[in-house]
């Protein structure tokens, strides 16, 4: 099981991003990336290997922005490559995922039909493809991910940011755990309390089949039926 972290922040997050992702190394990993938007527009960085690996890609190819999302990947679906690391992100979203998405070779072919363009060997791509393609025809990104997540089958949590939207984030699990910290004028998703821990002390876990949509300010949590729940 490997390990998502997002944080909405007031300064630069990239940073924050590899500290919290450290803290879940122990959960075991074979490559790492990382996400954000600068002025609306979504940038990422991958490596292959140990999380220093990308720590130096990071000193060399820095990434600005007060809004990113992270991962560490235990493959499942495609070779440990920086190609198959996540973040995978269309021009409308990035999305980074722990689990398994079982239907995904439907969901693949059918998108790949409808002419998306996969770049990775991945079960997690559908979700950014699906996520877009519900997008394109005029649906929030709020509503877009909740028609995505009643097309999936299998465990999942996933992390969303959506170009242009530098106050948004989206979280969803069903099977594999995710938490939301609440900080003062910042939020944060993680896999675990433990990778919050430096930021925030109040946490609160999502229950199965829960999604959440976060801004500096405000948490909105639904059920599967995108019920508004406590
Ligand atoms: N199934 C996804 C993949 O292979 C996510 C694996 C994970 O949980 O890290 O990319």
């Amino acid at each position: 099981m490997c390990g998502i972290v997002g944080i909405l922040g007031s300064g630069p997050v990239a940073g924050h991003l590899i500290d919290a992702l450290k803290r879940l190394e122990y959960r075991g990993y074979d490559s790492a990336g990382i996400a954000t938007l600068d002025h609306g527009q979504l940038a990422r960085r991958r490596a292959e290997g140990k999380l220093q690996a990308l720590a130096t890609r990071l000193e060399k190819e820095p990434l600005a922005g007060k809004i990113g999302i992270g991962h560490t990947r235990w493959a499942t679906h495609g070779r440990p490559t920086e190609n198959n690391a996540h973040p995978h992100t269309t021009d409308r979203v990035a999305v980074v995922h722990n689990g398994i998405i079982e239907n995904f070779r439907a969901l693949r072919e059918k998108l790949i039909k409808d002419g998306a363009k996969f770049g990775s060997e991945t079960d997690t791509e559908v979700v950014a493809h699906l996520v877009t393609a519900e997008m394109k025809q005029g649906k929030s990104p709020a509503d877009a991910v909740a028609a995505t997540l009643k097309q999936l089958r299998g465990a999942f949590a996933l992390a969303f940011l959506f170009t242009g939207e530098d106050d948004l984030m989206i979280g969803a699990r069903k099977g594999s755990p995710l938490a939301i910290g609440y900080g003062n004028g910042e939020m944060f998703l993680g896999s675990d309390a433990i990778a919050l821990a430096p930021f925030t002390d109040t946490i609160s876990y999502l229950e199965d089949g829960d999604w959440v949509v976060l801004t500096r300010k405000s948490v909105a949590i639904y059920d599967e039926q995108g019920k508004s729940v406590e």
